[in-house]
């Protein structure tokens, strides 16, 4: 095999950032990476799979700040040996979603953690944009995830099929060694199995002895009707294959709804803004209002002001934990009348004189001019 660490590039320069930019920043600049190079982005497209992964290894390091002072004093060469012995690609590709499940996975750099080499397998996170639509009715959705499966060849053992892995001989399969070093004993890692407890004499082709190996799963997502951004849904045992036999983890879908062109969402209630024309809210008048079931007429009373809100009942969403149907609350916003020809300018005028004067045409002005009036005769 030839040396991973040579062919590496620079990790800032991975994530475009430099050697002193702030822990935020690494982060902004690692999900702006992550989510260019997504594989969901860019499907079938090899380098920025590669990339992907590349962005992803440099944020597990970066991010992490025992790592990266390391990496800064080391380089890959500083990284790479603590990382449990499990070669470049695993732990960076089990930190894709790594962000809220890396815990659960335990990262490998601690000393004593490793006594049993069955682990589950990691969870993974996959973020899942909905339309409205979509969030509101439910949906099937079809993902593509790139995950960690068990070897096929070699039943997930890392042994070339028809041997299998021997119990270590330096430590007889405990994983840790003592050595003697003048008056002191110290118990070490195993340095012939790296804490395994066996060695695999003849690795697997097709896993290079990991007993997992890459790849993209299709997945069908049954997605409930009235989920919300925030909402996650389980698929119990399609997160990444478990190492040496270990159970398989979770795979969490993150639900995120898009905004919508007319509608804005908040729980189960709907709202959106109509334009009214300035007669239609004087004399009143019926209005089209768009639900997401189609149009509905809503009759606007006479001397409606702009900004008043409607409410339709029971034409929000249903929760997808149950409960009473939300509502449509609908603002109407007036309209000032443009493009007005000359004859409309003079019907307007008329409209003007013939109301001027008339306080009752117009309480509020006329209670916010007296406000001012009383203000500016309180200044003196
Ligand atoms: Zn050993
Ligand atoms: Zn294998």
């Amino acid at each position: 095999m030839t040396d991973p660490l040579m062919s590496k590039r620079d990790y800032y320069e991975v994530l475009g950032v430099s050697r002193d930019t702030a822990d935020r920043d690494i982060k902004k600049a690692y999900r702006r990476m992550a989510m260019k190079f997504h594989p969901d982005r860019n499907p079938g497209d090899a380098e920025s799979e590669d990339k992907f992964k590349e962005v992803n290894e440099a944020y597990e390091v970066l991010s992490d700040a025992q790592k990266k002072a390391a990496y800064d004093q080391y380089g890959h060469a500083g990284v790479e040996q603590g990382a449990g012995g499990q070669g470049g690609f695993d732990g960076g590709f089990s930190d894709i979603f790594g962000d809220v499940f890396g815990d659960i996975f335990g990262g490998g750099a601690g000393g004593g953690r490793r006594r049993s080499s069955v682990q589950r397998g990691a969870d993974l996170r996959y973020n899942l944009d909905l339309s409205l639509e979509d969030a509101v009715r439910g949906v099937e959705k079809s993902i593509r995830v790139p995950t960690l499966v068990g070897c096929d060849p070699c039943n997930g053992s890392g042994a070339k099929p028809g041997t299998s892995a021997k119990v270590c001989g330096t430590c007889g399969g405990n994983g840790q060694v003592r050595m003697q070093q003048g008056f002191f004993s110290v118990q070490q890692t195993c340095p012939t199995c790296r804490g395994e407890g066996k060695v695999i004499s003849e690795p697997c082709g097709s896993c290079r002895g990991q007993g997992r190996v890459e790849q993209v799963k299709t997945l069908s997502v049954k997605i409930p009707p009235g989920v919300d951004t925030g909402d996650r849904i389980r698929l119990s045992g399609e997160g990444e294959a478990g190492s040496h036999g270990g159970p398989a983890g979770d795979l969490y879908v993150q639900v995120n709804v898009r905004q919508h062109p007319i509608f804005e969402r908040d729980g189960r209630d709907l709202y959106c803004e109509i334009p009214i024309s300035f007669v239609d809210a004087a004399l009143g008048g019926e209005l089209e209002v768009p639900t997401l079931n189609g149009r509905v007429k809503l009759r606007v009373p006479a001397e409606t002001q702009t900004g008043k809100l409607f409410r339709l009942r029971g034409k929000g969403v249903t929760p997808v934990r149950g409960g009473p149907v939300g509502d449509l609350l609908v603002r109407v916003v007036l309209e000032t009348p443009v493009s007005l020809t000359s004859r409309q300018k003079e019907l307007l005028k008329d409209f003007q004189k013939d109301t001027e004067g008339g306080k009752k045409h117009s309480p509020k002005k006329n209670s916010f001019f007296d406000s001012v009036k009383q203000f500016f005769e309180d200044m003196t």
